[in-house]
């Protein structure tokens, strides 16, 4: 199979599909790649690295989508992109059509197979190629917080770890999932006094097993809420309610018993935030202040360590990249119920149940 991928054109997205090491396997399998023309270069892998791998250089993205059996991409197509789809083509990326009408109808006019990583599913019911980001963005917003914690980004000038003879700063994570978890762990690390709030009893045992005293848990109702938001330095909100927009757990009244230059870091904004004063930031300007509070809400959380988050995604990606080119898409997915969960848009159909419910498609 000829295996593409393309330089990713969406607003400040530095990741790529494939990673060079990626981009050998396939070759390793007998697969032809094309890599556009810096499309590595957001990770630092120049086109000489796709070359050393036994890649082919192309100059334009034109070229990958008319000759590629299957393009392997990070982003949703973009308009320009989703013009150059065609029937009998694979691509293999993040889609999110749900709340997307455009791009669902143009994937659909395409007739292209559209394999959604969102929807592929794990054996115990997980989604394995969203969890590396979550895994990232957790990691990471316990380091956005300690630097808006800082006096000169607006924060009350408190050190995660404290020092000898200095107490540490209070860490709070509300939601013990994959994000909290990865959050507990980096806060803990640097010897934070760190407390984490869920509502799953099987949640709070793992994380109790799981830290032995170095993190605290604790039910997660309004009055602990109340209680252990007031006393924090720094909360990391990261809760999920699947399916649904995030629950406001912290109220504007609720900012008001809080210290001043205390820290929120929602990392739920992309589900609409757990906080009722959040509202989606970027990189360029990732803080705001209410009522003596910084806030940090930056939605694509993984887009600012582009490299690791790229090899964390290729990770989970690559084996199914390997298989849908071994074997086929129809063989790939008829062997695995797992990836054939991914299956979004194939020959001018919705084939994802609740996508095609959501958008109102024939199912
Ligand atoms: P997860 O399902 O692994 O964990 C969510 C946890 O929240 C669960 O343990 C659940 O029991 C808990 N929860 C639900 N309601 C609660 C409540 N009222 N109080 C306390 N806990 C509660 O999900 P995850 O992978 O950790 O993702 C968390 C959020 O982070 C999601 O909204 C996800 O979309 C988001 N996310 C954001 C970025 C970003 O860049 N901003 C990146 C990755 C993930």
């Amino acid at each position: 199979m000829r295996v593409g991928t393309v330089r990713e054109i969406k607003n400040h997205e530095y990741r790529v599909g494939l990673t060079p090491e990626s981009a050998r396997e396939l070759v390793a399998h007998g697969h032809d790649v094309w890599v556009e023309a810096g499309a590595g270069a957001g990770i630092g892998a120049g086109d000489a690295d796709y070359g050393a791998a036994g890649a082919v250089i192309v100059p334009d993205a034109a070229t990958i989508f008319a000759e590629c059996d299957m393009v392997v991409k990070v982003k949703e197509p973009q308009a320009a992109e989703r013009a150059m789809l065609r029937r009998g083509q694979i691509l293999y990326t993040y889609l999110h059509l749900a709340p997307d009408p455009e791009q669902t109808a143009d994937l659909v006019k395409s007739g292209v197979t559209a394999i959604a990583y969102e929807t592929v599913t794990g054996a115990d019911g997980s989604l394995p190629l969203l969890k590396p980001m979550s895994q990232v963005a957790g990691r990471m917003a316990i380091q956005a917080g300690a630097t808006a914690l800082e006096k000169a980004h607006g924060g009350r000038g408190v050190l995660l770890g404290g020092v000898p003879g200095v107490l540490p700063a209070k860490v709070v994570v509300i939601g013990g999932g994959v994000v909290g978890f990865n959050a507990a762990q980096m806060a803990v690390g640097l010897g934070a006094d760190v407390t984490i709030l869920d509502r799953d009893p099987a949640v709070l045992e793992r994380l109790d097993n799981h830290f032995e005293g170095r993190a605290r848990t604790l039910y997660s109702g309004r009055a602990s809420l109340a209680e252990q938001v007031a006393a924090a330095d720094l909360v990391i909100g990261a809760v999920l309610i699947p399916g649904a927009a995030a629950p406001k757990l912290v109220t504007r009244a609720m900012l008001a018993t809080m210290k001043p230059g205390a820290v929120l870091v929602d990392v739920a904004i992309d589900q609409g935030g757990c906080f009722e004063t959040s509202h989606a930031t970027t990189h360029a300007q990732p803080t705001y202040v209410v009522d003596g509070i910084v806030h940090y809400c930056v939605a694509n959380m993984p887009g600012a360590v582009a490299r690791t988050s790229t090899y964390a995604l290729n990770n989970v990606t690559l084996p199914h990249a390997l298989r849908i080119a071994d074997l086929g898409w129809q063989a790939a997915l008829k062997a695995n119920p797992h990836l054939a969960a991914g299956l979004n848009v194939h020959d001018g159909q919705v084939t994802h149940a609740a996508v095609a419910r959501d958008l109102g498609y024939a199912h």
